[in-house]
Order: structure tokens, then sequence, then C-alpha cells
């Protein structure tokens, strides 16, 4: 079936299709072209529907948490972007249970709000739960893996349960890195302390990310993986002389050159020359493969 009979199958079948959207509204990096179908689901039944009906039809589509570890191509999506936005956020014992839509700085609130402790190092990391959750998002020794409990996901066919032993945590990586499962929610441990510590803490990490991160521009976080999970990216870098080095306005950001930042109007070709450059002057220099750490989307 083609995308516009498409369209209007799932239209007739309720969905609101948004056809006006662009990646560059919906990307911290601020880049990328148009979308040809833009939905958001706000449930799980809706969701495991349009999975469904994307799979069945082969449309190609895309699964958009809050566009922050993205580089999207200028060039139009000839398919359906399925915005997450299952938003439900609840406490149950020692847990913070939440849809995968949520943002992480929404849950960080929620967590300040009742005292529970455990999330506090993520607090400004602009991503969603669930896409938290696929990077194993992490900053100051933490990551994602520390706190999960375990996960729902769904193929549009079933709804599954894995808890985080079975979710094959590592560096930026989970099992949800190499296969098409969506998310639905997220089950979080916690332990209920006293609020202002929490809040506190919270607010540490929230000052230490905007001290040494380049929040004036849009970016989308640290382009590249950590060699080996071990050493960072921007002391190679900055060995290579790339800190402040750009193509047209994407550069190498001089505050953490680990982020490219795009300084204006930066398209995905300029982004995408400027980590090539990095990448062959890097290897130049050391012999070392730089491995990207945001997702690309062409
Ligand atoms: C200023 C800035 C600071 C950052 N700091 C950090 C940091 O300290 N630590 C860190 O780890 N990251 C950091 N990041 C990167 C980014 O915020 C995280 O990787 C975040 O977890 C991505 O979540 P997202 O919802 O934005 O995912 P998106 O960018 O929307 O998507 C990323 C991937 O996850 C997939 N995805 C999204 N939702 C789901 C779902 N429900 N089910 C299955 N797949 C899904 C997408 O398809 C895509 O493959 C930073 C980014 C910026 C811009």
């Amino acid at each position: 079936m083609g995308l516009k009979k498409f369209i209007k199958l799932i239209k007739d079948k309720g969905y609101t299709v948004l056809e006006n959207q662009k990646f560059c509204d919906h990307t911290t990096f601020k880049i990328g072209g148009k979308i040809r179908a833009f939905v958001k689901v706000s449930d799980e039944v809706s969701l495991i529907q349009l999975l469904k009906l994307v799979k069945k039809y082969k449309i190609k589509y895309f699964v958009l948490g809050r566009g922050s570890n993205l580089l999207c191509s200028d060039k139009t999506f000839f398919g359906v972007v399925i915005k997450v936005e299952l938003n439900t956020l609840t406490r149950r014992n020692d847990y913070i249970i939440s849809g995968a839509g949520v943002s992480l700085f929404r849950l960080n609130t929620y967590a300040i709000n009742c005292g529970a402790s455990g999330l506090e190092w993520s607090y400004g990391i602009p991503g969603s739960v669930g896409g938290g959750v696929k990077m194993n998002a992490g900053c100051f020794g933490k990551e994602m893996k520390d706190v999960v409990h375990c996960v729902t996901f769904t193929d549009g066919k079933k709804i599954y349960k894995r808890f985080a032993k079975d979710l094959d945590f590592g560096y930026r990586h989970s099992f949800f890195s190499n296969n098409e499962y969506v998310i639905l929610k997220v089950w979080f441990k916690v332990n209920f302390v006293d609020k202002l510590q929490v809040k506190n803490r919270s607010n540490e990490f929230l000052q230490l990310k905007k001290a040494t991160q380049p929040c004036e521009f849009a970016s989308a976080g640290s382009v590249f993986k950590r060699v080996n999970g071990i050493t960072p990216v921007p002391i190679l870098l900055e060995k290579c002389h790339l800190k402040g080095v750009g193509v047209g306005d994407a550069v190498v950001s001089t505050r953490h050159c680990g982020f490219i930042v795009n300084t204006k109007n930066a398209t995905f070709r300029q982004v995408f020359k400027l980590i090539c450059k990095i990448k062959k002057t890097v290897f130049k220099k050391f012999g070392i493969i730089l491995k990207e750490e945001i997702v690309i989307l062409r």
C-alpha cells in the first residue's frame, strides 16, 4: 500500500495525522526535513495497533521520543513518525512506574516531589524515559541500568516484560539497541528518603551539567561514544586541535568538545561532514575508530 492510502486508512481508524511537521521542530539539534506523516500516540492500545498496521502494510516508520539524541536528514521522511506520548507516572511501593513518553525532566520533578532517590544524576538530560532506557543514558558514573527494575515493550503483536538483568545493559547499549521493540513502560527502583535531600542532589547534578555542557546552542549531546567505554572523546579531540572547528554552522563546541553544536542554521550535510572530518583526524593521529552515540536518520 502507498503512503497516501495508508494515511487515509489510519485517519479512518481515528488517528490524527499531522502532515506538515518537520524534524527540525522535534529534535534538540533543530535539524531535519519534512515528515510526511506524524502521529502522536498517548495510549498503549493505539500505539500497538499503529505498529501492527505499519508492519502489515510495510510502511517506513520511526519511533520518536524527545528527539535529543538524533541527527535527521534534511530530506523529506516518506513514512510515519510515531511520537511516543505515553505519559502516565505513578508510584507503588518502592517503584516509580513511568510511561515511555515521560520526559526525564518530569520524572525527576516527580521523584523530587515524592522524595524518591536514585534518579538524581539524570536531572537535566533532555530525553524521554523510553529513549533513555534504549540508549542506557547515563552521566556522572550512573546509568539507567542502575535504577531500572523492569520494562514492558511491544512489537505490535504482544506486550512483553523483562527485568533489568535480562536487558543486556552496557555502555550506551541495551537489549533495545538492535531491535524494533517499542518501550511502553518502565519500573524504576527508588529509595524513599528526605525530599530536600533528593532536591539538593538533583540540583547539584543539574548545575554541573549547565556548567560543563553548551546548553546555549542546539545539539544532540555527545556525538561519539567513549572509546571502549572508557577514554572520553573530548580528550582525543582536544589533542587533535578540533575544538571550535566547524563546517558551516556546525561547530565542535569549545565548552565540551564531545558536542557538535548548531550555531545557527546547520544542515544535516554540514554536521555529517564534520563528523567524518573528526573521525578521519582522530584515526590519523591515534588509529582509533570513533563510533557515533547519536542516532543518524537519513
Ligand atoms: C544538551 C544535551 C545533553 C545530553 N546529556 C546526556 C547525558 O548526560 N547522558 C546521556 O546519556 N545522554 C545525554 N544526551 C542525549 C539524549 O538526551 C539521551 O540519549 C536521551 O536518553 C535520548 O532520549 P530521547 O527520548 O530524546 O530519544 P530520541 O532522540 O527521540 O531517540 C533516540 C533513539 O531511541 C529510540 N526511542 C525513543 N523512544 C523509544 C521507545 N519508547 N521505545 C523504543 N525506542 C525508542 C528512537 O527510535 C531512537 O533510536 C544529551 C542530549 C542533549 C541535547
